[in-house]
């Protein structure tokens, strides 16, 4: 997991890499390709899984080659790389995570299962903002169909749009956004109106090191997209490298959710980080209380209840005697139903 050097994005995540489509200009397939070193021979070594015959990959653990780590072993091969599910929770305060932006995690090769692992592991940090990109949003349509979509306010489903003809998902209830990539044509005819009006958010970027393709890029499409997105009163995030160059100060704009400052004050973020004490009821950030575990047996230890030490403290006087878990329990459990 990278910080990310997108600035609309914290983090970057990449639970899954790799693509089967051949873009001309795919910068993310030109990184794996330095990345990779040696394919064909990854592909042989024992610790590659998954279907072969598919060029489906899946590692279970870091494809180390002596001291050094190789980050995409099998290039742009999709592959699933289950070590890193759980990285999001290596960051303990809310963060923009960009998922998917080495290869497409939604091409119509990707199975289900790996989509709904990525899903699961993005359940277990419900405090990260989570910003999924494809270029298949008919994916996103059909998991939204099978109930399989999560929905809540911090999931953002973005399609990247090459032109007006292009569509980005829009279902109803659903965050979704476009990422103008590079800007390469006009939006201003009735599809590009319609696209616009679709998303909740616009993201613009020039392309990336492809100087050829940005050279035919005209600062007035990009531009008329600003203009029609504050027409709709959607925000719009202008990259840097499309800003510098062509739109000095154009804006930089998150919707209400993504804001930095509302980062740590949503529902979500608040049901992971906070716990409600059962003696007192008072709710506080759960660094700052005890948790009381128990362990039946050799069972896993369970997590009880988060208290505030004060009050646990002030129990234990009034109880003197009682000294026995199930007492503690009981006087507990009877005041969390109070
Ligand atoms: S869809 Fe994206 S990741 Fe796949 S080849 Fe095209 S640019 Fe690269
Ligand atoms: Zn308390």
């Amino acid at each position: 997991m990278n910080r990310s050097r997108l600035e609309w994005a914290d983090f970057a995540w990449a639970p899954i890499t790799g693509c089967m489509r051949e873009c001309t200009a795919c910068v993310p397939r030109k990184r794996a390709f330095c990345a990779s070193i040696d394919v064909r021979h990854h592909i042989t070594d024992p610790r590659c899984k998954g279907d072969k015959d598919a060029r489906l990959f899946e590692l279970e653990e870091p494809f180390s080659s002596g001291r050094n780590i190789i980050a995409l072993p099998f290039g742009f091969f999709p592959t699933r790389h289950r070590y890193r599910d759980d990285n999001p929770g290596l960051i303990k305060v809310s963060r923009r995570f960009l998922v998917g932006h080495m290869g497409d995690i939604f091409g119509e090769w990707v199975p289900d299962k790996w989509i709904e692992e990525v899903f699961e592991s993005c359940a277990r940090y419900p405090y990260h903002r989570y910003m999924f990109i494809t270029k298949t949003p008919w994916r996103y349509e059909a998991l939204w169909r099978a109930g399989k979509l999560p929905v809540s306010s911090n999931y953002w489903y973005g399609t990247v749009l090459e032109n007006s003809q292009d569509t980005a998902f829009n279902a109803h209830g659903v965050n979704s956004f476009a990422l103008i990539e590079p800007v390469s044509g006009s939006f201003a005819n009735p599809a590009g109106h319609t696209q616009l009006r679709n998303v909740s958010w616009v993201v613009l970027s020039a392309e990336s090191g492809r100087a050829a393709i940005n050279e035919k890029m005209q600062a007035v499409w990009a531009k008329e997209i600003v203009e029609i997105a504050a027409a709709n009163g959607t925000p719009v995030f202008v990259r840097n490298n499309l800003r510098d160059q062509w739109l000095p100060g154009a804006p930089q704009e998150y919707p209400a959710e993504l804001l930095r400052e509302n980062a740590n004050t949503s529902d979500e973020y608040r049901a992971y980080h906070y716990g409600r004490c059962p003696i007192c009821g008072q709710e506080s950030p759960t660094r700052e209380m005890l948790a009381l575990m128990v362990r039946v047996g050799r069972t896993a230890p369970r997590r009880l209840w988060y208290v505030h030490r004060p009050c646990l403290e002030h129990h234990a006087q009034i109880w003197g005697g009682a000294d026995t878990l199930d007492a503690i329990i009981e006087e507990m459990t009877a005041r969390q139903k109070a």
